[in-house]
């Protein structure tokens, strides 16, 4: 896909924008947050515009990963407080999406960083066996509908 002109993330990774940059090769970016929710907040980018994870190729999918696992490392040997980490990911605007540029948010974590994960995601459901089994099942009948699309069209 061609670069959006008006999509933030495409202006910082061309160096149309200003951003922090922490790390950089030719698949991935990755940057401070201009609002970060705790010190060190960082975003990985893939410098190819991809909406969502959904539209990512999965060579960058897993560069991603292997980029947040370093610069985890990284953060934890820096002076920034790190006594653990999340990584955040939302794609499309009800999962909280708001910039249409796939990224990866890793947040390094400290005690008294006042950061909480939402409530919600403490407040589990209880489905039940039966509804976990059904729902395996068309997960796996659409996981192998999409591996015989892939294997028609190599
Ligand atoms: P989302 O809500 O889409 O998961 O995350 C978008 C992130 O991009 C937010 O954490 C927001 O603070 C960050 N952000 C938005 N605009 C800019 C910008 O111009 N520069 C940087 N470095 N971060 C930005
Ligand atoms: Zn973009």
């Amino acid at each position: 896909m061609q670069s959006p002109t008006d999509c933030i993330f495409c202006a910082i990774v061309s160096g149309r924008a200003a951003a922090a940059i922490v790390y950089r090769d030719e698949h991935l970016t990755a940057f401070l947050d201009l609002f970060p929710v705790v010190p060190g907040h960082l975003l990985i980018v893939p410098n190819r515009h991809a909406k969502g994870l959904t539209e990512l190729d999965a060579d960058a999918a897993s560069r991603m990963v292997a980029v947040a696992q370093r610069l985890a490392a990284a953060v934890r040997r820096s002076q920034t407080p790190c006594e653990g980490i999340n990584l955040f990911m939302a794609e499309g605007p009800v999962a909280g999406q708001t910039v249409f540029h796939c990224h990866l948010h890793l947040l390094p974590r400290h005690g008294d960083d006042g950061f909480h994960v939402g409530g919600s995601f403490l407040n589990r459901l209880n489905p039940g066996r039966d509804q976990l089994d059904a729902l395996a099942a068309s997960l796996r009948s659409a996981l192998s509908t999409l591996e015989a699309t892939a294997e028609h069209t190599e």
